[in-house]
């Protein structure tokens, strides 16, 4: 029996006949992208269902609220915009029960329950599915949804867990876990879209014609045409011929013609070449990437940065220790050896790498104005503890400073800006300047490090008895947990009835969490326990110094040597004062012994406990440097103005940074100055000029032309500026005395 005659349906609440009003029902309806997927689930096939159900329940009307995207039951009112509605109208008082086709629409996790629970308990609303009334008010009810909703939590976190292991079961065996293929290759579902929108195949044909090109369903293949592409851009990136770049697999699959225009183009253009020149050089040869579309620079990195042509796929392993969605860049991910086959040769991936990292971030240096400023990124204010960014002043440039970028972006004003910073700018050449001599000192062995290092190792000694106490305390307790979780599965097994099944699977959760907690904690001690402390921390601290010296005088470029300085030891340098600045570097002493056995992701988190820090404050004022006054005074009437006057100039503070002017104020020749001059001589003057005559403001004269005052006699300069006579000007002085604009202004003004 069809249900659209039975029942009402409800879009606006305000045009609901008052009879009914307490009647309301509301229908919430939910899918995920994998359960739509499935038969049953999709958004009609629940709306349907649910009016059918309403109408034989013989309620009076529905509002139906349908989520308008994807979403996971586990995400509150904040990005569930139909719960959100629905629980705004719940307020109205006018529905009386919600329903869905299953509670686990509402919710999949226990947060997410209680929370509703508690709003559908305030305003007393029933709770039905499809199949019946749930009843959440009596201990029992709440007892019966609480363990389906932990049913319908640990069927998600199961489900999630069972893709994590099987993508990376796939990519341990080398196979793809899934998605479209990479730049390069193609798949059997690839080649069949093609014949069915190259040829006009249909599906069937399409199919068996793509069967015949590729067997297996799930492999990937070399696309020839797109590996011809991947092959120009790795050889010209790495200045390499094509026939030493190319895996021995792939090397006979292409045709002698196109081995040859490969390597012809390879020998006319100019390599090496960065990926921008790259994806320019591709253009011309009208090569198109794999949208159609005309290649750019970020696209032929991306292609730089896959190791699946390599032969290579990849798994997040850094992501699947801590249980999460992998989301590290396939190229820091762990490596397994592909079964497709490689495009590149395997081995040339590490020198990719290499010539990457050459060529990126650290030679882009030079600003546009052709300054380089070594410390930017790297010193920080002592006020606010934000960066410092580096900033020029004046004509060429003359004087650089770094200043803190909240000053340069909120100002100075302290006082009526809480955000803004008035610490002073530090000036850029005598801070680069000390720091470049002064780096060698820092390297001085650090006395009170080793006191406060042999502190550590002594209350290291005298925990460790505890530790490994505690560490058998927990073995054995997870011994009692679990004969206790033996006990209980096996009664819930053999349970006759559902209310024994529901008390030992409560029981049976308790003790599981509380297992977890307990391995957590073991996992921990364990790791405590088996780190060992050195034995000679002064040999390593004095092995890293002598590192840092070499590292020191290995680097010739300040910029360079900073940027690897803060890599291994994180040095930066702190502004005390305007003239006080503090550099400082980390030795970190496990490092050595880091970097053979962990990861290099784990090995930049350190340990605090072994970082020694070394410091040194450096007085940047040159020793020189005079108080101002004095440097005014001795500079006063040496100058002469360059025009030719024989005027002195007059000098100013400013002038010490920003050099000394070449003409007296006034005096230069600019080429418009000496134009107007000559109009000045033959009696012709600028508004301005009259302006100031008559004491008349320049706009005002502006606004008058054409009414009050004449139109100029002539107009110069792009008719941009405009020229009177001075028997134009007596006749304006005439007018304005005479107040004939009076008669313009409106009457207000009139007394
Ligand atoms: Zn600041
Ligand atoms: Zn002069």
């Amino acid at each position: 029996m069809s249900w659209d005659n039975r029942i009402k349906i409800v879009n606006n609440l305000s045009k609901i006949d008052v009879n009914i009003l307490g009647q309301g029902s509301a229908l919430y309806v939910r899918v995920t992208r994998e359960e739509s997927i499935k038969q049953g689930l999709s958004i009609p096939n629940q709306r349907n269902r649910g009016l059918e159900v309403a109408a034989n329940r013989g309620w009076k009307w529905v509002k139906v609220y349908v989520e308008p995207k994807h979403v996971s039951a586990e995400l509150w009112i904040d990005k569930r915009t139909a719960l959100a509605e629905l629980i705004n109208d719940l307020k109205t008082g006018k529905i009386k029960r919600v329903f869905a086709r299953h509670q686990d629409r509402f919710w999949r996790s226990s947060e997410v329950r209680d929370k509703l629970l508690q709003i559908l308990r305030t305003h007393e609303i029933e709770f039905w599915d499809f199949d019946s009334l749930k009843d959440y008010r009596t201990a029992s009810g709440k007892f019966a949804l609480k363990v389906q909703a932990d049913a319908c939590e640990y069927e998600k976190d199961i489900t999630s867990e069972r893709i994590r292991e099987m993508k990376r079961g796939k990519a341990m065996s080398g196979r793809p876990a899934g998605g479209p293929p990479p730049y390069g290759y193609t798949c059997q579902a690839r080649v069949k879209r093609e014949f069915m929108q190259k040829e006009g195949f249909n599906e069937e044909e399409a199919y068996r014609k793509a069967c015949e090109v590729i067997p297996n369903k799930k492999e990937w293949f070399i696309n020839l045409s797109e590996a011809e592409v991947l092959l120009l851009i790795i050889s010209t990136y790495l200045s390499k011929h094509p026939s030493l770049v190319v895996s021995s697999q792939c090397l006979p699959k292409f045709r002698p013609e196109i081995q040859k225009r490969i390597s012809h183009i390879f020998q006319n253009s100019k390599v090496p070449m960065g990926s921008h020149r790259i994806a320019e050089m591709l253009n011309i040869q009208d090569y198109r990437n794999i949208n159609g579309h005309p290649w750019n620079g970020s696209k032929v990195l991306s292609i730089i940065n896959n190791p699946t042509a390599f032969g290579y796929v990849t798994y997040d392993e850094v992501s699947y220790e801590k249980k999460q969605p992998a989301n590290l860049p396939r190229r820091n991910s762990k490596f397994f050896r592909a079964i497709h086959e490689p495009i590149i040769h395997p081995e040339l991936w590490q020198e990719v790498q290499a010539v990457k990292n050459r060529n990126t971030a650290n030679l882009r240096t030079k600003s546009r104005t052709g300054r380089t400023y070594p410390l930017s990124k790297l010193i920080f204010c002592g006020k606010c503890h934000s960066s410092m960014r580096a900033m020029s002043q004046g004509l060429k440039r003359p004087f650089a400073y770094y200043v803190c970028k909240k000053r340069s972006y909120y100002g100075a004003d302290i006082k009526n800006n809480p955000r803004a910073c008035d610490f002073p700018r530090i000036n850029a050449r005598y801070a680069e300047e000390s720091i470049w001599k002064n780096l060698l000192s820092l390297a001085q062995f650090p006395s009170d490090a080793l006191a406060s290092l042999e502190k550590i190792k002594a209350q290291r000694r005298k925990q460790r008895p505890l530790l490994k106490e505690a560490y058998e305390q927990i073995k054995k307790e997870q011994m009692v947990l679990r004969g206790l979780v033996q006990k209980y599965y096996s009664r819930f097994e053999t349970s006759r009835d559902s209310a024994e099944e529901d008390l030992a699977w409560q029981k049976l959760i308790e003790l599981k969490t509380w297992q977890n907690e307990l391995n957590d904690k073991e996992q921990e001690l364990k790791q405590e326990l088996s780190k060992k402390w050195m034995r000679q921390p002064e040999k390593i601290i004095n092995y890293q110094l002598e590192k840092f010296k070499a590292l020191v005088g290995k680097i010739k470029n300040r910029r360079l040597l900073y940027q690897a300085l803060n890599e291994k030891y994180r040095f930066r340098v702190v502004a005390h004062e305007r003239y006080l600045i503090e550099p400082r570097i980390e030795i970190d002493l496990l490092q050595r012994k880091r970097a053979l056995e962990l990861p290099e992701l784990t090995r930049k988190i350190a340990d605090e406990t072994h970082l020694i820090k070394l410091s040194k404050r450096i007085d940047i004022q040159p020793a020189d440097r005079k108080p101002i006054k004095a440097w005014i005074q001795e500079e006063q009437g040496k100058h002469v103005c360059v025009c030719g006057c024989g005027h002195f100039i007059q000098i100013g503070p400013q002038h010490r940074t920003k050099g000394i002017p070449r003409y007296k104020f006034g005096h230069h020749t600019f080429p418009l100055m000496q134009k107007m001059r000559r109009y000045n001589e033959k009696g012709l003057y600028t508004i301005s000029q009259i302006s100031k005559m008559l004491g008349i403001g320049h706009s005002t004269i502006r606004r008058c032309l054409g009414r009050l005052f004449l139109e100029p006699t002539m107009t110069v300069f792009r008719n941009k500026i405009k020229l009177f006579t001075e028997e134009q000007i007596k006749i304006m002085k005439l007018a304005w005395l005479g107040g004939k604009l009076k008669k313009d202004k409106p009457e207000i003004f009139e007394n």
